[in-house]
């Protein structure tokens, strides 16, 4: 076993069961030799209602060239120009990917995988959601966000080829699907800090480094990374 056991209500229809009903359940996370899995066991009968997988089958990915358009915060990339070039399995038959392109797939599968098999989450909302990425958007836009509008990942020219640059994006992703922090003044330094930190995390797990420092001026905050010397506010 790992992680936190918890205690909650599960309701089996709500995940494609015939069974309608709701239970108090055990969620226990396990780590087994076919990978991390999730069991929710009733807490009255012992019975295993339902169990998932977090392996990296359920990776789910695309991952687009943006054709220099955007960024698109509130108009979901599903209606501007762009190119498919990646889904999960790797470069779509066809595509034709720049170096940046292969470096963001690498990127991203490294850090699913983080979150996956570190802590036994299931891409960003623990649910599998597909991760919608695009890269090469604006022109120029020296920038990278997760938009809470669209649920996709936005990356200027060079910033999804930056693995502590993609890990404190998809952090975004994370607590925008459980604390669900206002992005301004407290909170929203509170939801910049914990992007560094996971990224730093992911980072250190695997070997490399980041430098990271936060600065407040007069209730904004600034959140600088630097990384081969190059140094951008988020
Ligand atoms: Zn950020």
């Amino acid at each position: 076993m790992t992680g936190e056991t918890q205690l909650r209500y599960f309701n089996l229809g709500l995940v494609g069961s015939p069974d309608p009903n709701t239970y108090l359940a055990w969620r226990v996370s396990l780590i087994t030799a076919n990978g991390p899995w999730t069991l929710y066991v009733d807490a009255n009968t012992g019975a295993v209602l339902a169990r998932q997988s977090h392996s990296r089958n359920s990776f789910d990915l695309d991952l687009e060239d943006g054709l220099h358009g955007g960024p698109h915060e509130y108009f979901c990339w599903a209606f501007w120009s762009s190119d498919q070039w990646f889904d999960e399995y790797g470069v779509m038959g066809g595509a034709n990917p720049d170096a940046e392109g292969y470096a963001a797939y690498n990127n991203i599968r490294t850090v699913y995988d983080f979150w996956s098999e570190t802590l036994q989450r299931d891409s960003y909302d623990d649910d599998g959601a597909e991760i919608d990425m695009y890269i090469h958007v604006g022109n120029p836009w020296r920038q990278a966000w997760y938009t809470t509008w669209c649920d996709q990942f936005e990356f200027g020219d060079g910033f999804a080829a930056d693995l502590d640059v993609v890990g404190h994006e998809f952090t975004h992703g994370v607590v925008e699907n459980t604390s669900q922090l206002e992005y301004e003044y407290e909170s929203g330094a509170l939801d910049e800090s914990f992007a560094d930190v996971f990224a730093h995390l992911l980072i250190r797990t695997i070997g490399l480094w980041v430098r990271v420092w936060h600065r407040f001026t007069g209730g904004t905050w600034l959140i600088h990374i630097s990384r081969a010397g190059a140094t951008r506010t988020i």
